[in-house]
């Protein structure tokens, strides 16, 4: 039986990698999924094909984030769309999924660097937050896909670490908002998942080994296995969890 039928989502940065696999995982449970993407219009529609041949429903939303006007770009298209399917303007489940790194360690860092990772890490998906809020039915569900980098220290990581910090933080307190409104806000913290932002740290055998290692079942983690917890925490069954911060590394540095 389907968990999410008759349910709405919207996914950020849903063209790859793990948002990808959120779209697919929440799409085959029955929500009607808006892919959101930013650049690569091809991936987005791989993605609306993969989720069709898998009887799922779904839409794509083109909008580059963490510049002006961003929110009311994806919103119009966003609104456009469930009204084409017959849906919202609610929208029931909020993954805040795209993000981007930025390695560079204490001495190397830039206010430009800084102002450009939060801009797209935590301003934009703080006030797509605001915006949803204005048509999230109580029973909603919110789930910001953090990092293991919250946790684990990774000084050549600084700025990317305190933007996904600031997430977690956010998740906390709005956690307490809208508690009374039955809506979950949880946050989750890969480790290194297989995809496109960390493929150049796997550039050889070795390296790819040594990246596994860091977790205890010594393998990379696959994009799945943080749509399977996204899943989750979308569905009724994790109606009692709100307010926290979910290792989703893999075990790593336990
Ligand atoms: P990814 O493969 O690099 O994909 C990023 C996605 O976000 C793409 O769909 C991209 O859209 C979109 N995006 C990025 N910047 C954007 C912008 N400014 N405007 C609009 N869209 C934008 O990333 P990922 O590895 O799947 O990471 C997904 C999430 O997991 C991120 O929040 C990341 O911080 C977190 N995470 C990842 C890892 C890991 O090891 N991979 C570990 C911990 C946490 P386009 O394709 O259109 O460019």
């Amino acid at each position: 039986m389907k968990t999410l039928t008759g349910k709405t989502a919207l996914v950020t940065g849903a063209s790859r990698g793990i948002g990808r696999a959120i779209a697919r995982r929440l799409a085959q449970e029955g929500a009607l999924t808006a892919v959101h993407y930013g650049t690569n219009e091809q991936a987005a529609h791989h993605t609306l094909e993969l989720i069709s041949q898998e009887g799922g429903q779904a839409f794509a939303v083109r909008a580059e984030l963490g510049v002006p006007g961003d929110i009311e770009t994806l919103y119009t298209q966003l609104e456009d769309q469930l009204a084409r399917h017959h849906k919202g303007p609610e929208i029931d489940i909020l993954v805040n999924n795209a993000a981007i790194s930025g390695s560079a360690r204490i001495h190397d860092i830039t206010p430009e660097l800084f102002d450009h990772l939060f801009a797209v890490n935590t301003k934009t998906p703080l006030f797509l937050l605001q915006r949803a809020l204005k048509n999230l039915p109580d029973g909603g569900r919110i789930i910001n896909i953090s990092s293991a980098a919250t946790r684990i220290a990774y000084p050549e990581s600084i700025i990317y670490s305190m933007t996904k910090g600031a997430l977690n933080t956010l998740t906390l307190a709005l956690a307490k908002e809208l508690g009374p409104r039955n809506i979950t806000v949880n946050a989750i913290t890969p480790g290194y998942i297989e995809t496109d932002m960390n493929k150049h740290k796997r550039n050889t055998p070795q390296a790819a080994n040594e990246l596994a290692a860091h977790s205890t079942f010594n393998r990379t983690g696959q994009p799945t296995d943080i749509a399977d917890i996204v899943t989750f925490l979308a569905s009724d069954a994790s109606r009692w969890i709100t307010g926290q911060t979910l290792d989703a590394s893999g075990g790593t540095h336990l």
